[in-house]
């Protein structure tokens, strides 16, 4: 019997519309440039520091942490990389001082950061309604996401009125380690009340990280085939995998 169901949060139960590389960089690019106006507003600027050069060192940064992602499995939350971007300009002699920046600041220019990403992501047509029968069928409900900030996960699923449906919402920028990591799972199966009993927890997800975490944690799992291929996707060689094309599709395997 199954006792729990962990969502995946993007191209699972969200969607963003016309997903494109230059869509993602235009939408951080607007979040930043409101970030870098409420450095201004704190005084932690410097007139002879352009808005182009905070944005190239902030990229810079941002480029070496994915980087490093990729080696070690960990998530940098965006507020460090704003945290050493601004260390750096100190360093630098461009900025003089961050006495005003403290760690809910940091926070803040993340949150700006990802602002306009929050925006763009609208719940699938089924979400809710799938959402609102597993909530009555006495299940855990949790949702892991790869995201490197907590509180716009948060924000949108609030934003939707779907924060309520969810006993467990874990990110990596909260946990530190991503998916494929089986330990963001065992975390989240803690969290849930259901702590060594994988195996009657389903992990529905759209991509590699998701089944093969699912996989290594000894979760069940599901895979939500998308509609359009990412770049450089890793293909998920599982045998029997079970797919759905449509998120109320899960229904049909909780018995
Ligand atoms: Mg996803």
């Amino acid at each position: 019997m199954i006792k729990g169901v962990i969502f995946d949060f993007g191209f699972t139960l969200f969607y963003f519309d016309n997903p494109s590389v230059e869509r993602y960089y235009e939408c951080f690019k607007k979040g930043l440039l409101k970030s870098i106006a409420r450095l201004k507003e704190k005084q932690v600027w410097n007139e002879n520091l352009t808005n182009e050069a905070f944005v190239k060192n902030f990229s810079k940064k941002r480029e070496h942490f994915f980087r490093k992602s990729l080696k070690t499995k960990m998530e940098y939350p965006t507020s460090l990389i704003f945290q050493n971007v601004l260390e750096s300009l100190k360093d630098e002699e461009i900025i003089d001082n961050l006495d005003n920046l403290t760690e809910s600041a940091y926070n803040e220019l993340a949150e700006l950061y990802h602002s306009c990403e929050e925006d763009e992501w609208e719940p699938f047509e089924n979400t809710k309604e799938t959402l609102e029968e597993l909530g009555l069928k006495n299940l855990k409900l949790a949702l892991i996401s790869n995201h490197p900030n907590h509180k716009t996960i948060k924000n949108v699923l609030k934003k939707h009125g779907l924060f309520k449906f969810f006993n467990v919402v874990v990110t990596s920028a909260k946990y530190g380690k991503r998916k494929p990591d089986p330990n963001i799972f065992y975390h989240t199966l803690k969290k849930m009340g259901l702590e060594n009993q994988g195996n009657s927890v389903i992990m529905c997800g759209d991509e590699y990280a998701d089944i093969i975490g699912a996989e290594r944690a000894n979760l069940q799992s599901i895979l939500f085939e998308r509609k359009y291929k990412f770049p450089f996707e890793k293909e998920i060689n599982v045998s029997n995998l079970r797919k759905i094309n449509n998120i109320s599709e899960i229904l049909d395997f909780l018995e």
